[in-house]
């Protein structure tokens, strides 16, 4: 590779990171191939401009276009544009569209291993989870099931912990949970089955309106910076702390033959970019998440934790669940297993170093 190569590969990445060094005037006149331009469709499974989980897909597009030159477009199709919101995973599978946004626990049905990947109920917090794909194997285990699909996993995004959900009626015991019909999807909604709920699956649009007339008594969404945005304060006035999406991942996954014919520069900017995007959810959502707390505190809404059996016995589903799951799919095990090791490792660590702190903190 010549001198000319790198700096036309590297492109705008260089180019902006050299402000002030000496030969930034030699780097500005370099300009990239825009013969080559690549265009990749990306569909979501979000509205469009959907706060921080549709925004961190305009950003990945915006900052693919920037970083790139303008050699690498994305265009974004929100949900139900082109693909609804949850066939988006086999129209990327397909090929039909190059890239998805989404998170892998929708995907459970394909393969039961993708609610975990998803984000484990009393599980990885957003840092541990990121230390489990980066550094514990994590990335490569999801790309080994991804590639039956013929797809290409990319970490997108990460709202941090979620919060236990809203309810119409107060909680006191884990018998109050008996018949409650819940919106919450993934493992928890197997977890809390078993202790009496019924979990539903509701399109994002028709949470809140089921919730108002009583469709259903239950829902979980996000955290405080989403949930309030939906509204659910209006109707059910009891917010619980959470357990059950402590650290749940967004994915920019891609069609696997699409991403390796891509030019090793532009593989390096997609992967790089997904990245950045990944860690900006989570910087995004503790800034979001704080104000929004505050605001709900000011709307008389004052979250609390749920009581302990409620906890203990969802912790005993949860294990439960898991030892079912493991032992119908391989796939699963293996997830699991390289999960609970770490998990087990990481645990000392974050109560040692975190939590220690944020008790003293206060
Ligand atoms: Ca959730």
């Amino acid at each position: 590779m010549t001198r000319r190569d790198i700096l036309i590969g590297g492109s705008a990445i260089l180019a902006s990171s050299l402000t002030g060094c000496s030969d930034k005037k030699e780097f500005k006149e370099v300009s990239i191939n825009r013969a080559k331009k690549v265009t990749l469709k990306l569909a979501t499974s979000w509205p469009a401009h959907f706060p921080i989980l549709g925004g961190a897909a305009d950003f990945f597009s915006q900052r693919v276009n920037e970083v790139s030159g303008g050699s690498l477009e994305v265009k974004i199709y929100p949900k139900n544009t082109l693909v609804p919101a949850l066939e988006v995973f086999d129209a990327v599978s397909a090929g039909a569209i190059d890239i998805f946004h989404s998170g892998p626990y929708y995907w459970k049905g394909k393969n039961s291993a993708l609610s975990l990947i998803g984000g484990i109920p009393f599980g990885f917090t957003a840092n541990e989870m990121n230390a489990w794909m980066m550094f514990e194997g994590g990335l490569e285990l999801w790309g080994e099931i991804y590639k039956k699909y013929n797809l290409y996993p990319m970490l997108g995004g990460n709202v941090d912990s979620q919060m236990g959900g809203w309810f119409r009626k107060e909680i006191n015991s884990l018998s109050d949970l008996n018949g409650l019909k819940m919106r919450i999807p993934g493992l928890a909604g197997e977890v809390v089955s078993r202790l009496g709920v019924n979990p539903v699956l509701l399109p994002a649009g028709d949470i809140f309106l089921s919730l108002e007339r009583g469709v259903i008594d239950a829902t979980e969404w996000v955290g405080p910076a989403l949930d309030i945005k939906m509204g659910f304060y209006k109707v059910a006035k009891h917010y619980y702390s959470g357990w059950h999406e402590p650290g749940s991942i967004i994915e920019f996954s891609m069609n696997l033959k699409k991403f390796k014919s891509l030019s090793n520069e532009h593989k390096a900017i997609i992967s790089s970019v997904s990245n950045e995007a990944n860690s900006r959810m989570i910087y995004e959502s503790q800034s979001k998440n704080a104000y929004a707390l505050l605001e709900l505190a000011k709307l008389g809404i004052k979250p609390k934790p749920f009581p302990n059996d409620v906890i203990e016995g969802a912790k005993k589903a949860l294990y439960e669940v898991i030892e079912i799951e493991a032992g119908k799919n391989e796939d699963f095990k293996r997830v699991w297993e390289s999960m609970e090791n770490f998990l087990t490792i990481s645990k000392e660590w974050t109560n040692m170093g975190l939590k220690s702190f944020l008790d003293m903190r206060g």
